[in-house]
């Protein structure tokens, strides 16, 4: 098992050139949640978890919706908070903005985990403060595995609740969780027990 320490230390590395994604004026660069995601399972394995904090808030007057989650790595917790317009009342609509504010969520508890600061400090007002960042030494970055084809737009970052295969028991990695979700697979399978002719989406886990 490793340390928090160690953990952090590997999760802020700098990710693969290109990863930050930059807005058309090029003033806003995010990275991707699929990103984040899949460092954390990379460096941290089964050492990390993430949890929805009690029930979204849904206003249906100015339309929008608020995700709490949290992020336990070791046993540090950082939270998020993650805001989605809803575009129009009904389902679908409602549903893709519970997603993307959980996806938010996700990526705000990331950042305070100092995650993705190395690639994102061009865009950020605070990186030409010295103190912020604790040395100009910029690690060499580490390959990481993206995941393709992951649109937190549509997809749910995973469910709140740690769910096992239903034919060997094994607690779902959260990777696993993510090829179900992409595949739009309703019941939990590890990698092992998904049914192959479920599985139009393959990805790296
Ligand atoms: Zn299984």
């Amino acid at each position: 098992m490793k340390t928090y320490a160690e953990i952090a230390e590997q999760l802020r590395m700098p990710f693969p050139p290109g990863t930050v994604k930059v807005s058309n004026d090029g003033k806003r660069g995010h990275i991707p949640v699929q990103v984040y995601m899949s460092r954390l399972e990379e460096v941290a394995e089964s050492q990390w978890h993430w949890r929805i904090i009690g029930d979204p808030v849904f206003n249906f007057e100015k339309y929008f919706v608020v995700v709490k989650g949290e992020i336990t790595l070791v046993d540090a917790i950082r939270q998020g908070i993650g805001i989605a317009k809803i575009t129009k009342n009904e389902t679908t609509s409602i549903k893709n903005a519970l997603m993307t504010a959980e996806s938010e969520a996700f990526r705000d508890a990331c950042d305070k985990f100092k995650m993705g600061w190395y690639d994102l400090a061009q865009y950020r007002d605070w990186s030409s403060n010295p103190g912020i960042m604790q040395s100009n030494d910029v690690p060499p970055f580490t390959e990481s595995i993206v995941i393709e084809g992951f649109d937190p737009n549509v997809h749910s970052v995973m469910p709140s609740e740690g769910r096992s295969c239903i034919k060997c028991k094994k607690p779902l990695s959260q990777n696993e969780e993510l090829l179900l979700s992409i595949n739009g697979i309703k019941f939990a399978y590890c990698k092992e027990h998904v049914p192959q002719q479920l599985v139009k989406n393959r990805t790296e886990i």
